[in-house]
């Protein structure tokens, strides 16, 4: 990628008023926005029905105005507009790559900042979503891994980011006009900042949002969830959320795993694989992606390949071979292109897909692992030089 490829960015606000403290329609369940309805005075005969028709509103249409809502009572409307909001995370910057990818940085209540990709296909797209604001993991090739927990997202924030991106790439139908074949935004991966398992009610609860066949319609099969390998929730999440599954597999010996992804040391690669072996029959889901980020002399030999094709014996998956994004201080360096290709060669002829993931939005810097991080980095390094040059 050209480095010095032309970036658009802009800035958008929009009016944060989930700060007025009351509750956000948005990321309740419909039990829990029925409960809500009711409490707030709705009649209890009519209540399933409101429920659906805010949610159809909200989730179908990607309306954020009580006023719009028009097979609603005026008075109904009214009661609304005092006692609920309607509240997105704002988005504070927006940047767009050369090749097409989308980075926005978002801040969610109490100033903190999370960001989310959207990666374009041929004809499909991907975003990538956080769950976290940091990480309480300290995978030793993470930029995320070095920041502290700030807190879990809400279910709200989580499908925030998903309603946001729909925003821009203005993808919420138009009453009257047919609906276009083919989504922008057709997939979604939990592979931006953050163990979603160590946040599973609010992940769970806004990807129930998003699948939900009354609004954003997402099939379970274009959702992937990413694990470091917080295998109790594994089970969990085959049961509760169905979606497809990624592992941060890594290294093909625990001593190795030990080191990169240090959750090892509890569920080790045994009592991982076993929990693997039973999420597809659980879930219902075709494969899990095994992903595998290629540290130079660390875990990229053909030994490794070789390890690594006889553990995952008999799971139906798919090898995503991620080259290292290195980042300043990092305790790593990336294979080399001929090792990556020699690596999965060696899985390819074993039988498993082996793609390996293409780096996209590089002059955006939205590669896996860099997010926010680079953000800071980068308005640090402004700051630097614009302290330097005495600029204000
Ligand atoms: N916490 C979850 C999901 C977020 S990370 C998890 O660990 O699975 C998404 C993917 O990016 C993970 O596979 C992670 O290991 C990988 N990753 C993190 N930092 C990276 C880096 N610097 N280069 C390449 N991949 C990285
Ligand atoms: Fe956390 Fe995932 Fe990074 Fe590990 S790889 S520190 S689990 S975000």
């Amino acid at each position: 990628m050209d480095a010095t490829a032309p970036i658009t960015q802009d800035v958008m606000t929009i009016p944060r008023k989930a700060e007025a403290g009351l509750p956000n329609l948005v990321g309740m369940s419909r039990e829990t926005m029925r409960d809500a309805l009711i409490a707030a005075g709705a009649p209890e005969k009519q209540v399933k029905m409101r429920v659906n028709q805010i949610w159809s509103w909200l989730y179908h249409w990607g309306v954020r105005d009580f006023g719009e809502m028009t097979n609603l009572s005026k008075d109904f409307r009214a009661m609304l507009q005092e006692q609920f909001v309607i509240t997105l995370p704002e988005v504070v910057t927006r940047q767009v790559s050369d090749d097409g990818t989308r980075k926005y940085l978002v801040r969610i209540a109490g100033g903190h900042e999370v960001e989310v990709v959207y990666i374009p296909e041929k004809d499909r797209g991907t975003l990538c979503i956080s769950s976290q604001v940091g990480c309480t993991l300290t995978c030793s090739f993470c930029h995320t891994g070095t920041q502290k927990l700030v807190r879990n997202l809400t279910a709200a924030e989580i499908i925030g980011q998903v309603m946001l991106a729909r925003d821009d790439l203005g993808e919420w139908p138009v009453p009257g006009q047919p609906v276009e074949d083919g989504r922008l935004l057709s997939n979604v991966v939990l592979m931006g900042m953050g163990e979603p398992l160590y946040n599973f009610e609010n992940v769970r609860d806004a990807m129930k949002i998003a699948m939900d066949p009354e609004g954003i319609q997402l099939s379970r099969r274009r959702i992937t969830l990413s694990t470091s390998g917080v295998v109790p929730e594994i089970a969990r999440t085959a049961e509760e959320i169905g979606c497809l599954l990624a592992i941060s597999f890594h290294a093909t010996t625990d001593e190795v795993r030990d080191k990169l992804v240090p959750i090892n040391k509890k569920w080790n690669l045994e009592v991982l694989l076993q929990s693997l072996r039973d999420y597809p029959k659980v879930s219902n889901s075709e494969r899990i992606t095994f992903e595998y980020v290629m540290l130079h002399g660390v875990n990229d030999s053909d030994e490794d390949a070789h390890r690594l094709v006889k553990l995952i014996e008999g799971i139906p998956a798919k090898i995503n071979l991620i080259p290292f994004n290195e980042w300043p201080g990092a305790p790593y360096t990336r294979s080399s292109n001929n090792r990556i290709r020699a690596f999965a060669e060696i899985i390819h002829n074993a039988g498993y897909a082996s793609p390996i993931r293409k780096p996209r939005g590089e002059d955006i810097m939205a590669a896996c692992g860099q997010l926010k991080s680079e953000t800071e980095r980068a308005r640090k390094s402004r700051a630097q030089i614009s302290a330097e040059t005495g600029g204000a």
